[in-house]
């Protein structure tokens, strides 16, 4: 599923091919994959241009040379965007083409038919209705610490909540937890002002850390758990060498913490 990582990814792809080319036509092959109605996105879109880009958690927004007109993406579980030219076949599964003027089309590719294409007249208004917190990157240690605290729930699925953070998946979460040191289930509200901070230090470091590598896990550092749970039920040799925690070599636990199969080590993530 594309995790804020690979939005963010995205988001660099559409800003760097996409921008400032006047928009000819829209096809879209299934309209179910609209949130807004076909005829209003060709009204407003054609003849208009992507400016600029935003993304909050796994919600990717483009500014338009309107101001109060931007296109919202959500990219489901397999989503992606193509940019080509039209004289080539158009991608598998790009349900949704933006041609632009210069030949060139975006093609927002759907395999599974989750994904969702609309016009917004506000993201902040938008992020409001929908209930999407601050965006995990940028999220502030104060902001961060007013929202964890007073959660009684288990901190793991606190931080799943995209009201609290916007974009932390399941194994983002173990990974945060696990750089921050912080068991999976220890309450939100009995979490330190230390805690809080090596949270806050850790959201930052892992997500950074998975935009940089552009997702590709495997090339994480290697003192990320990461590798842990790439290797669980998988077909590799040395699959037992990876059970164990790179830090301090313990086993690694799996467990099920708020439905949610989660991955810790049991002797440097404990409850305080
Ligand atoms: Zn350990």
């Amino acid at each position: 599923m594309p995790e804020l990582p690979e939005v963010e990814i995205r988001r660099q792809y559409l800003e760097t091919s996409s921008l400032y080319q006047p928009i000819s036509h829209i096809e879209v092959e299934d309209k179910k994959l609209l949130t807004t109605d076909y005829h209003t996105l060709q009204e407003w879109l054609i003849g208009r241009q992507f400016v600029g880009t935003e993304r909050v958690g796994k919600n990717l927004f483009v500014r338009t040379d309107q101001p109060n007109i931007f296109v919202h993406m959500h990219f489901g579980m397999t989503g992606d965007l193509e940019y080509y030219h039209s004289s080539l076949d158009r991608p598998r599964f790009a349900r949704i083409v933006f041609e632009f003027t210069n030949g060139f089309n975006l093609g927002f590719l759907c395999p599974r038919k989750f994904e969702r294409v609309g016009l917004i007249d506000s993201i902040d208004e938008f992020l409001l209705r929908k209930k999407i917190g601050p965006d995990g990157p940028a999220v502030t240690v104060e902001a961060l610490a007013r929202q964890v605290q007073r959660k009684k729930a288990f901190i793991k699925p606190v931080l799943l909540d995209q009201q609290v953070v916007a974009g932390l998946g399941n194994w983002i979460v173990d990974e945060v937890l696990f750089q921050a040191r912080i068991h999976p289930e220890q309450r939100a509200d009995t979490l330190s002002e230390i805690q809080i901070h090596q949270l806050h230090d850790a959201i930052r470091l892992v997500l950074e850390t998975a935009i940089r590598y552009e997702a590709a896990y495997r090339d994480f550092p290697i003192d990320f758990l990461i590798h842990v749970r790439e290797w669980d039920n998988s077909p590799y040799d040395d699959v037992e060498a990876h059970k164990f925690c790179p830090r301090c070599h313990t086993r690694i636990e799996r467990s099920v913490v708020g439905g949610r199969t989660t991955f810790f080590c049991p002797r440097e993530q404990f409850i305080q």
